[in-house]
């Protein structure tokens, strides 16, 4: 059994354990990052790649009756509920819907924004040096909508991110075909936001971030972050002939930070939204520039080094479910008549777990009863987002540099 001793254990090798290690080491922390399996392979693999440096205000539960019944029903094609996961699942479902109110939304927006406004340029500041600055493409991504009460929904979305300083161009039918002449004549208009990065292979991207963390002395182990203990001296973990110890450890496990956590005590309502996505090929010479929103069908279209990505909306399950065609069957013909699809290029459906707490803000900071112990989790549908900016702010605060922004809001003692 070899030791290995560094000074921060990072747990999970996704965008978000990736992004704090390269901070942590910035600051002239000895890290070593552990996941079981490669990096980037789990939800940092199959999103929809897109750094949304407008997003502010979270998805919310819905909140009028009609739109809970048509929810409930399975009829809003924009989510999926498994109706033999609910008894499992409702007391999270519960919580989001209590943190979707008008007041508790906006508050969520508040906090979401430091993050989202800095998240294209910390990815720059780790692109640039890895050598990936052409992973992040410039050309922006657009919601688009068929219908009238589709537009008004994307314009009035616009007016409520004003103050908040997002820029966008809201386009015609006409202006929309110019930039994607491909999409279908049943495309009315759409928003084009046109300061987001977007990549065509987010695994590839977090690889990069991996690469340059080990070119700049940074290790990457493989083992089990269920067996992280406590010791007299901080963290230890045996990890295959390994042992490692470290003063410190970083929860970053996105979706299965649970795993860890609950050991310990803590009971975070951490849920899961999960995801699908399919690639296709494109009908004769058809493709896309950037990705695009089904507006009214909450699906979204993404040009990727593999094909156009298919991601779909939240799956309400539970995280450990097999997978299920159910709403992605849903999404596939109406796709198709959005954009010309071809033929389908994997064998099966990817699934992924978007990582939520029911206010969609992660937890970052320290763990309340635990010395040297620090959570790096919960970034919901903007990880890619925020992967950087939120590792930013958890290497401030574990080496105790003043903070880009107040922290306040993300702390773990918002959950008692
Ligand atoms: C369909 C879909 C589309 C999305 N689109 C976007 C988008 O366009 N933009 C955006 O910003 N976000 C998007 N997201 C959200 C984003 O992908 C996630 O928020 C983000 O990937 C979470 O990153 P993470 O590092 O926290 O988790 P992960 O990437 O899941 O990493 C967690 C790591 O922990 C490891 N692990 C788990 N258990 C153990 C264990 N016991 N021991 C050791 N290691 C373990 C796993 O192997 C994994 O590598 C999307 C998500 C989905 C599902």
């Amino acid at each position: 059994m070899s030791l290995v001793k560094a000074d921060t254990i990072v747990l999970g090798a996704g965008i978000v354990g990736i992004s704090a290690a390269l901070h942590l080491q910035a600051r002239g922390r000895d890290v070593v990052v552990l996941d079981r399996g490669a990096v980037a392979g789990e939800t940092s693999y199959g999103n929809s790649g897109v750094v949304q440096s407008e997003a502010v205000f979270p998805y919310v539960f819905p909140r009028r009756p009609q739109d809970i019944v048509k929810a409930a029903l399975n009829r809003d094609p924009r989510a999926h509920i498994r109706y033999s996961a609910l008894p499992a699942i409702a007391p999270w479902v519960w919580r989001y819907f209590l943190q979707s109110g008008p007041k508790a939304r906006h508050a969520s927006a508040l906090a979401l924004r430091p993050l989202s406004a800095r998240s294209v340029a910390e990815h720059e500041a780790f692109a640039g040096p890895a050598g990936s600055g052409a992973l992040l493409r410039k050309s922006g991504w657009i919601k688009a909508f068929r219908t009238e009460r589709g537009r008004e929904t994307a314009l009035a979305e616009v007016e409520e991110l004003k103050p908040f300083g997002v820029k966008s161009t809201t386009l015609d039918r006409a202006e929309l075909a110019a930039l994607e002449p491909h999409l279908s004549d049943l495309v009315a208009g759409g928003v084009h936001f046109t300061d987001p990065s977007t990549t065509p292979d987010p695994a590839a991207l977090v690889k990069s971030y991996a690469d340059l963390f080990i070119a700049r002395g940074g290790r990457l182990l493989t083992g089990d972050a269920r067996a992280l203990e406590q010791t007299a001296a901080g963290w230890s973990l045996a990890a295959g002939e390994a042992t490692l110890q470290a003063s410190e450890a970083v929860i970053a496990l996105g979706p299965w930070s649970s795993d860890v956590f609950r050991g310990l005590g803590y009971r975070f309502p951490l849920g899961v939204k999960r995801g699908y996505h399919m690639h296709f090929g494109g009908t004769g010479n058809a493709t896309l520039s950037r990705p695009v929103l089904d507006l009214e069908f909450g699906y979204l279209l993404a040009p990727m080094t593999r094909g156009i990505r298919l991601t779909t909306g939240a799956e309400f399950a539970r995280r450990d479910d097999p997978p299920s065609s159910a709403h992605f069957d849903r999404l596939e013909p109406i796709a198709r008549n959005f954009f010309p699809l071809a033929e389908r290029r994997d064998a099966e459906l990817w699934l992924g777990r978007r990582p939520c707490l029911p206010d969609m803000l992660p937890v970052i900071g320290a763990a309340p009863r635990h010395k040297g112990l620090w959570f790096d989790f919960g970034h919901q549908h903007l990880g890619l987002t925020f992967g950087p900016v939120t590792g930013l702010l958890l290497a401030q605060l574990m080496t105790g540099e003043a903070t880009f922004t107040d922290p306040e809001p993300y702390r773990a003692e918002r959950f008692g």
